[in-house]
């Protein structure tokens, strides 16, 4: 029996454990591939307070030995269900089934998708949902990204000092990410932006070979391209909660600054819960309070 049962080992999770073993409860986080969630795709983190440049795999492996050091358990296995017994709860994966006083949620979430024919096919042959990871294939060649974000964005910007050309294809007409990455856009000469334009059909036999982007306006251009880069956020990773806990539209758990959800004993932490800011600092901050929370609980 564990005190509790952290589900995902991102920053939140991760964070979770390190608050919670500092409380002297026994710990258990479960994650289905490597730890480190989402962040580790970061090239360089800017914007966590004190450290001023910091690579999302750095801040990871760190983040995960801290919580090893304090006594946190890892088991490397995908979890398939949850069940809210009278005394307890329980996490079943594909190999066993926990038991604990407590479960915190910190799944995060995971790359949106276009939507299109030969999407899935493609990924390793011209398809791509993360630059750092793939970007050196491209080298002097020509890639697209499609999204406005602050990751389509950074993409953007590590491909053009790797590629020959870069489009960065958006379909507003005005860029969502922070205003220091969209002026540093205007001190790359290799980067054409496309605005008012999604990207409608991936042409390819083998590998990709040319996309072709639609406008607002209903024109269409065919770009031939080696690489596309798909950057138009996250979705979250909650359909195997949903029997026990309550999701929004969106498929977010509901749940407010204090991280509890609708069952009692069960907490969620990071960007797999309503909210309005998600960035590292506010996994982190999250992945504290689920902790606490979940701290008071069992001490109830
Ligand atoms: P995001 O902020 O949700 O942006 C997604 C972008 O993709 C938006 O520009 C959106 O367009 C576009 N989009 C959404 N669905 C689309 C579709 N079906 N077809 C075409 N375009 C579509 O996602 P993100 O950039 O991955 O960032 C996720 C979160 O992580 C954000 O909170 C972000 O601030 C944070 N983040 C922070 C950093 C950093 O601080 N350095 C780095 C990376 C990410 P619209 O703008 O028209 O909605």
């Amino acid at each position: 029996m564990y005190d509790i049962i952290i589900v995902g080992a991102g920053p939140a999770g991760l964070t979770s454990a390190i608050y919670g073993c500092r409380s002297m409860k026994k710990v258990l986080v479960l994650e289905s591939s490597a730890y480190g969630g989402q962040i580790v795709n970061t090239l360089d983190i800017e914007n966590y307070p004190v450290e001023s440049h910091i690579s999302g795999f750095d801040f990871a492996d760190r983040l995960y030995n801290q919580a090893k050091e304090l006594g946190a358990f890892f088991k490397f296995e995908e979890v398939i269900g949850l069940r809210d017994n009278v005394h307890e709860k329980e996490v079943l994966t594909s190999k066993n089934v926990y038991k604990a006083k407590t479960i915190i949620l910190a799944t995060g979430s995971k790359n949106r998708k276009l939507g299109l024919a030969n999407e899935d096919r493609l990924i390793g042959k011209g398809l791509s949902y993360c630059a750092t990871c793939d970007g050196a294939f491209y080298k002097n060649k020509c890639v697209a990204v499609q999204g406005g974000g602050n990751t389509a964005l950074e993409d953007a910007l590590y491909l053009s000092d790797i590629c020959q050309t870069v489009y960065l294809i958006h379909r507003n007409g005005k860029f969502r990410a922070e205003a220091s990455l969209v002026n540093k856009l205007s001190t790359k000469d290799n980067i054409k932006i496309i605005f008012n334009s999604v990207v409608t059909k991936l042409n390819a036999h083998d590998v990709l070979e040319s996309i072709e982007v639609t406008s607002d306006n209903g024109s269409v251009q065919t770009i031939c391209v080696d690489g596309l880069f798909v950057a138009i956020g996250r979705v979250p990773e909650n359909k195997i909660f949903s029997d026990l806990i309550d999701l929004d539209d969106n498929g977010y758990i509901v749940a407010d600054e204090s991280c509890h959800t609708n069952v009692e004993g069960i907490f969620v932490a990071g960007d797999n819960r309503t909210k309005e800011v998600r960035q590292l600092v506010t996994a982190t901050s999250d992945g504290a309070i689920a902790a606490v929370e979940a701290v008071k609980f069992i001490n109830k």
